[in-house]
């Protein structure tokens, strides 16, 4: 799937609409999730114009993945869901019913998070 440049996530990237910052450096933005399913929901992003997980690793530049995959630790540890546990999603594609084509990991914490995955 191209890239495309009016997703929602591209447009809070130009600044274009406003987002609840947590972190950010030269590759990564990281921002509140507008409907937080746990106590803790927070999005990370890369800054470049990747579609999704498989888009970023096979297209990213080794210094975007590890500034990428860095935040998510940092973000986690600074937000206090490291001790106590967290999970990490990141829908790819049709099937895992993604909805925003930019790149996004989730961290979810705060509470038991249950099953990984509903039963078909
Ligand atoms: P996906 O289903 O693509 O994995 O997750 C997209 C996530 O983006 C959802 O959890 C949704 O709540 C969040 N989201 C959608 N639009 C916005 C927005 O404008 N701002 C923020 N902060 N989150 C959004």
């Amino acid at each position: 799937m191209p890239y495309d440049p009016d997703n929602i996530f591209a447009k809070i990237l130009r600044g274009d609409i406003p987002c609840d910052k947590v972190y950010e450096d030269d590759h990564v933005l990281s921002f509140r999730d507008l409907h937080p399913q746990a106590p803790t929901h927070i999005l990370v992003i890369p800054k470049g114009a990747y579609t999704d997980m498989d888009d970023f690793t096979a297209n990213a530049a080794p210094e975007e993945m590890a500034a990428f995959f860095k935040a998510v630790g940092h973000v986690a540890r600074e937000e206090g869901v490291a001790e106590t546990g967290y999970r990490i999603i990141s829908n790819c594609g049709v099937n895992s019913g993604q909805e925003v084509p930019h790149l996004h990991i989730h961290i979810l914490g705060g509470r038991k998070l249950g099953r990984m995955v509903a039963a078909a």
